[in-house]
């Protein structure tokens, strides 16, 4: 670690339930951080205890049975939402702690008495990454590369780098955790491939197709489902078991925080094991009492059959999002050299046979599944200083569509998804009545053809219109979207050259 300095740029994947933190030097030698006990990733978990102690990581996660409502999980699934989103009320009947909307239009969890943004929640986890790393540095960190999942919206990157400057930590570049993953695999091997990433974490699923010529990695197409990740299997098997007990005692325990919280952690045991094992017990000795004060245990034998028939659904659902991202790519299973698993969900044993029936033959072992996205961040990061000699061209592409709200509602798209990423565009204006001094426009993100079923990024306000007849002036509006995938705006008048004043309203930022 000869080379390392203070300037150094770290990698953080900040996942759903695990995160990691590394560092890159040399022509891409990379050290993974290790936490006390020696494990390299940590939970992406924030408590507060009875005495008030903020808890990050493990010592959030020991105590999470005894302490479910004060004990916050998964947040990253909300990062960026707005509180009317279906998804926040779909996620606060799954977890024990309070979600309550924010007055950003964002979402705030309660922990303790106390009231966080989602972004305080990111930057305490980021905060513990930097700390580690900075002890096992021996300097204190202060950049990092942060991955995201590929599928986020501008207005959740926009989040993420938030959370950074909270705690001090600048954020010089977010990048998507699958083109991380395939930086990761690809650096150093002198390839000329195409690989697919299947990316299936612990909260969200991710796709991409990327062309690796060497050190240049350019993504080709990608897509995914924020909302589709290990969780979503636990859950499917937790409505089980919550049933079967029904079915049996006639008790329902979803509303007991204490049982709620061992049913969820054994769920996600017992799928784990189910990947090992083709049988495994779900059992919970004195899980609830009966009216008559007499103890009830939790007994259901699981099978891995079982577990593939509750998950099918959303092994389904990832596939048909693989399929339409090969579509967009304009490819087909043949033109594929590699496809590499990413995320802890994807040592499912069926997810690895599905994927080799459709590929017709088996995904690449190249990677650490847990491990590839954090690495991969590291030697972007690495890449980045300027005392680096590791040299790399990352072509990324955005998500989902940008575009403006027609009158009528209709979504005019400015940048289609999988536009290449930097890119700028420019659409030209005009003053709807006499004397207009502001021109307001609303920006929306996603691919639906109406406005009001995509995410609303902002309101932008260009003010300082010259005065002029209905028609008169004309201005264009630059519309530029970073290496990052984050939009920017800007206005000016077409004949005097001069530039708007731009204010954004409804939006995080
Ligand atoms: P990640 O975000 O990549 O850390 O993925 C974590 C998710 O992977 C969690 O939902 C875990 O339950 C799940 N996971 C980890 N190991 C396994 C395994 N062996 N089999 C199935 N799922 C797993």
């Amino acid at each position: 670690m000869e080379r390392l300095s203070p300037d150094t740029i770290i990698g953080i994947d900040l996942g759903t339930t695990n995160s990691c933190g590394a560092v890159a030097h040399g022509d891409g030698q990379v050290k993974l951080i290790p936490y006390k006990g020696g494990e390299y990733t940590i939970p992406s978990i924030f408590a507060i205890d009875d005495k008030g102690n903020e808890l990050i990581g493990h010592e959030a996660k020991r105590q999470w049975q005894l302490n479910p409502r004060n004990t916050l999980y998964a947040t990253k699934r909300l990062i960026g939402r707005a509180p009317r989103d279906e998804v926040v009320d779909t996620m606060q009947q799954s977890v024990q702690y309070r979600l309550h909307a924010g007055d950003r239009n964002d979402v705030e969890v309660d922990c303790h008495g106390r009231s966080f943004s989602i972004q305080e929640i990111a930057s305490r986890i980021l905060a513990k990454i930097r700390d580690v790393a900075s002890d096992h540095l021996g300097f204190k960190v202060q950049r990092a590369v942060v991955t995201v999942p590929a599928y986020f919206t501008d207005r959740q990157r926009q989040a993420v780098k938030e959370a950074g400057a909270l705690v001090g930590l600048e954020v010089v570049r977010i990048i998507n955790e699958p083109t991380a993953a395939a930086l990761a695999y690809g650096i150093g091997k002198r390839l000329d491939e195409r690989v697919l990433v299947y990316d299936l974490g612990g909260g969200t699923f991710d796709v991409s197709i990327i062309e690796i010529r060497d050190r240049v990695f350019e993504v080709k197409a990608t897509g995914g489902d924020i909302f589709l990740g290990g969780i979503d299997f636990d859950d499917a098997m937790i409505r089980f078991v919550l049933d079967d007990f029904r079915n049996k005692h006639g008790i329902d325990l979803s509303s007991d925080p204490v049982a709620m919280q061992r049913i969820k952690d054994l769920a996600e045991r017992t799928k784990i094991d189910l990947s090992a094992r083709t049988e495994a017990p779900f059992s919970i000795p004195f899980i609830t009492m009966t009216p008559q004060g007499q103890p009830l245990n939790m007994d259901v034998r699981f099978d891995r059959k079982l577990l593939e028939a509750l998950t099918q659904h959303l092994v389904d659902r990832s596939l048909k999002i693989m399929g339409g991202v090969m579509v967009d790519a304009g490819i087909t299973a043949k033109d594929i050299d590699e496809v590499m698993l990413v995320g802890g969900q994807t040592r499912m044993p069926i997810i690895q046979e599905r994927l080799t029936r459709f590929f017709g033959k088996p995904p690449s072992k190249g990677v650490h599944p847990d491990e590839a996205v954090g690495i991969g961040a590291a030697l972007y990061g690495w890449s980045l200083q300027e005392s680096s000699d590791l040299k790399l061209q990352l072509l990324d592409v955005i998500p989902m569509s940008i575009g403006i709200e027609q009158a009528g509602g209709a979504m005019h798209v400015v940048f289609p998804r999988n536009a290449a990423i930097p890119n700028a565009r420019t659409i030209a204006a005009t003053n709807a009545v006499d004397r207009q001094s502001e021109l307001a426009m609303r920006i929306y993100q996603g691919d639906q053809p109406w406005s009001a079923d995509n995410e609303l990024l902002g309101e932008f306000t260009f003010s300082g219109v010259r005065p002029g007849r209905a028609g008169e002036v004309r201005l264009e509006i630059l519309f530029e979207v970073n290496v990052e995938g984050i939009l920017t705006m800007s206005a000016r008048d077409l004949d005097t050259g001069r530039q708007m004043k731009t204010t954004v309203r409804i939006s995080t930022r």
